[in-house]
C-alpha cells in the first residue's frame, strides 16, 4: 500500500502490483484512458499499407485480439489518410496516425477522424507547422504523442548534447512542449525512445522527473526476437517496475501480433493487467450494423465467460465486413437481414435466426473445444457461405458501398492535404 511519503511524491498505489505507479496527468485516446492511474495500455502498429483498408483492418482486429488497446497506422501519404477515414468507424480500438514529415498529413488524419496523432519532433521542425497542428488538435480535443526518437533527433539538439543522450531526448520533447504551450495545447503523451536500452531507461527516468504528462514506453528498433523481446522487456519492464510508464509498445521486427502479445504478457507478469481467459472482441458498430452489437456482445460475454473457454470470439455488426475483419478470431458471429452468420477462422459455417445468435455461439464454442477446429470446419453446413454471400450482396444493394459516408471525409482530406 502507498505510504504517506509516497503519496506526497505523487505516487499512487496500483492494486495487484508489487510496486507503486507515478501519478501522471490523464488523457484519452478515444475511449482508452492513458495516465492518471488508468490501466497501463498496450499499443502496436500495423505493417500493412494504410491505404489497403481491408488488409489493415484485419491486422487491427488481430492486434486487438492479441491484446492491443490502441493501434497506430502510418499516415505517410494522402491515400493513407483516405484509408483511415474508412477504417476509423470500423476499428475495434482507437487509431493513432503516425505522421512523418508533412504536417498537412496530420491535418488530413484529423479530418479522417483518428483518435490521436503521433508527431516526431525530429521530422516536422517548422514551429509554425507544429503550432498549426496543435491548434487544430486542440480545437478537436485530440491528443498528440510527442514521439522523440534517438535516430531522428533534431541535429542542433544532438550537437548541443554531444549526441542522442538522455538529456538530448528530453530536451527535444521539451522544445515540442514549448511550441504546444504557445497555443495552449497540453493534451499530450510523450515517448523518448532509443535502441540503446540504458539510454532509453535514463531518458524516461529524467523525463518522468521533468513532466507530469503520461509516458509511452518503448525501445525503438529493438530488432527480431529473441533479442528484440529481451531488449524491450528489460527497458520497458525496468521502468514499469519503478512506477514509470502509462502505455507501452514493443517494437519488434516481426509480425506485430507478437508485439501486442508480448506487451500484454509483460503487463500481466507485472500484475498491471488481469490475465485473459475468454477473449471476446466486438466491432464498434458503424453505419452497416444490422444488430445492437453492444447488447449481443454483453450477452455473449455473460454466456461464455463462466464456461472457461479459451477462445477468441468476435461479435460483428454485419456480415458484409464482419467475417473478413475478424478472420483471425477463432469463432465469431456476424448479423445481417435478421440472421446470424456463424464463422470459424473467417469461414461461415452456419446461418441461424438472429434471436439464436448467442446460443449458437455457445454451442459452436463447445464443439470447438471438444472436437477441434478441423472437425467443426469439416462439418460446416453446405450453402452457409453462399447464403452469407447473398446477404452481403443484398445489404450492399440496400446500404450502398459507402455506409459510413467516408466519401465526404475523403473530399475534405484532399483539400487539406494539397
Ligand atoms: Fe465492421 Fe460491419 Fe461492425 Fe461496421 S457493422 S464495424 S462494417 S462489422
Amino acid at each position: 500500500m502507498s505510504s504517506p511519503a509516497a503519496e506526497n511524491l505523487g505516487i499512487t498505489p496500483n492494486l495487484g502490483a508489487m510496486f507503486e505507479r507515478r501519478l501522471t496527468r490523464q488523457i484519452r485516446v478515444g475511449d482508452v484512458a492513458v495516465g492518471g492511474g488508468a490501466p497501463v495500455s498496450v499499443q502496436s502498429m500495423t505493417t500493412t499499407k494504410t491505404a489497403d483498408v481491408e488488409g489493415t483492418l484485419a491486422q487491427i482486429y488481430a492486434l486487438a485480439g492479441a491484446g492491443a488497446d490502441i493501434v497506430r497506422c502510418t499516415c505517410n501519404e494522402e491515400e493513407a489518410a483516405e484509408g483511415l477515414a474508412q477504417m476509423v468507424p470500423r476499428s475495434p480500438v482507437p487509431l493513432v496516425a503516425d505522421i512523418h514529415f508533412q504536417y498537412r498529413l496530420a491535418l488530413a488524419a484529423m479530418e479522417a477522424g483518428v483518435q490521436a496523432l503521433r508527431l516526431n519532433p525530429g521530422n516536422i521542425r517548422k514551429p509554425e507547422q507544429i503550432k498549426t497542428v496543435a491548434r487544430e488538435a486542440k480545437d478537436r480535443g485530440l491528443p498528440i504523442r510527442i514521439g522523440v526518437n534517438a535516430g531522428s533527433l533534431d541535429p542542433d539538439i544532438a550537437e548541443a548534447h554531444g549526441g542522442a543522450t538522455p538529456e538530448a531526448l528530453v530536451a527535444s520533447a521539451q522544445r515540442e512542449l514549448a511550441y504546444f504551450a504557445e497555443v495552449g495545447f497540453e493534451d499530450v503523451k510523450i515517448s523518448v525512445k532509443s535502441s540503446n536500452v540504458p539510454v532509453m531507461i535514463d531518458a524516461y527516468r529524467l523525463l518522468s522527473e521533468t513532466v507530469d504528462a503520461p509516458l509511452h514506453l518503448g525501445v525503438t528498433e529493438a530488432g527480431p526476437p529473441p533479442a528484440g523481446l529481451v531488449k524491450s522487456t528489460v527497458g520497458i519492464g525496468t521502468l514499469l517496475a519503478e512506477g514509470i510508464g502509462d502505455t507501452i509498445r514493443f517494437s519488434l521486427t516481426a509480425d506485430p501480433v507478437e508485439e501486442a502479445r508480448a506487451g500484454r504478457q509483460l503487463l500481466e507478469t507485472l500484475g498491471l493487467r488481469e490475465r485473459k481467459g475468454l477473449d471476446l472482441i466486438a466491432c464498434p458498430s458503424c453505419g452497416r450494423a444490422e444488430v445492437d452489437v453492444i447488447r449481443v456482445a454483453k450477452d455473449a460475454q455473460a454466456a461464455l465467460e463462466d464456461r472457461n473457454i479459451p477462445l477468441q470470439v468476435a461479435v460483428m455488426g454485419c456480415v458484409v465486413n464482419g467475417p473478413g475483419e475478424a478472420r483471425e478470431a477463432d469463432l465469431g458471429i456476424a448479423a445481417g437481414r435478421g440472421k446470424g452468420h456463424l464463422f470459424v477462422k473467417g469461414k461461415v459455417v452456419r446461418v441461424v435466426p438472429e434471436a439464436e445468435m448467442v446460443d449458437a455461439l455457445v454451442v459452436e464454442a463447445e464443439r470447438i473445444i471438444e472436437e477441434g477446429f478441423d472437425a467443426v470446419l469439416a462439418s460446416a453446413d453446405a450453402g452457409a457461405e453462399a447464403e452469407a454471400e447473398r446477404t452481403r450482396e443484398e445489404l450492399l444493394q440496400i446500404q450502398g458501398t459507402d455506409a459510413n459516408q467516408a466519401a465526404e471525409k475523403i473530399e475534405r482530406i484532399r483539400e487539406v492535404a494539397e
